[in-house]
């Protein structure tokens, strides 16, 4: 396929055909790549061959007609870009706010950890008192079990004592 190029100054020369074709779906762009021309036609991509513009690339309607689609590459991509800022400004504050509720979650869970950590001390605390007052208790209960035992020793020898005189 060959068309003739055209450019700003209006100059015209062969060129090569490109790839490209959008058979995509879609309607006619303004802005940014062209899919299709006004016409409905396809949009195909050249390279230029003029004196002025040489190797430079550039959109096409598949008719080649003058009134049709025409649209050099680099102000394409430059529209694409301008386009494109405000929507990563955008993504920017979502990944902004995103990283402020991630820090307010780690602050969360820091707290937690501190709490769940005072609990764990606590516990251990209650543990070793409650491990104390059973060493007590058991003492006491050895005591009184010895107390009761040497009594009862001691009655059933005087008891002998004054049955047996
Ligand atoms: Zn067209």
């Amino acid at each position: 396929m060959s068309c003739n190029s055209r450019n700003s100054s209006g100059e015209s020369g062969g060129c090569n055909s490109g790839m490209i074709s959008n058979a995509e779906a879609g309607g006619f762009k303004s802005r940014g790549f062209p899919v299709k021309c006004k016409c409905g036609l396809d949009v195909v991509m050249f390279t230029s061959s003029t004196a002025k513009n040489p190797g430079r690339p550039f959109f096409r309607c598949k008719s080649c007609e003058d009134d049709h689609l025409f649209k050099w590459v680099e102000d394409c991509m430059y529209e694409e870009v301008i386009d494109a800022l405000p929507k990563i400004s955008s993504i920017d504050n979502e990944i902004i706010n995103a990283k402020a509720e991630v820090a307010v979650e780690i602050a969360n869970l820091k707290e937690l950890m501190i709490e769940l950590k005072e609990d764990g001390m606590w516990s251990k605390r209650e543990i070793q008192r409650w491990k104390k007052m059973t060493k007590v208790c058991l003492v006491c209960l050895c005591f009184s079990v010895i107390a009761i035992v040497i009594s009862m020793f001691y009655k059933k020898k005087t008891q002998k004592f004054v049955l047996g005189y």
